[in-house]
């Protein structure tokens, strides 16, 4: 038994016509207010309808540069667990 990624084109999910090729292109992603563009970065790119699916090897890969603390596991005192305010609800002044 092969598996089907053991091909060099797959089949388009999208168009159902066309073969993906693996390429490379320019990824550009939001980092936090930040666009950055990642120069090579491989995706799938359909022949027929141009539909582009990041590699998602490359991509796990990606996050993990991006997000430093990513790997680390999170260490949080309990003791002030009763002022649980979630971080991203900052009061706008
Ligand atoms: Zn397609």
């Amino acid at each position: 038994m092969r598996l089907t990624e053991n091909l060099e084109t797959h089949a388009c999910q999208k168009c159902q016509g066309g073969r993906k090729h693996l390429q490379t292109i320019t990824l550009m992603t939001w980092l936090g207010d930040d666009l950055i563009t990642v120069p090579d970065f491989p995706a799938w790119v359909c022949d027929l309808c141009g539909h582009r699916l990041y590699d998602s090897h490359a991509l796990a890969q990606l996050s993990l540069l991006l997000n430093p603390e990513a790997g680390t596991p999170i260490q949080r005192t309990l003791n002030d667990s009763h002022k649980n305010l979630p971080a991203n609800l900052s009061p706008l002044a």
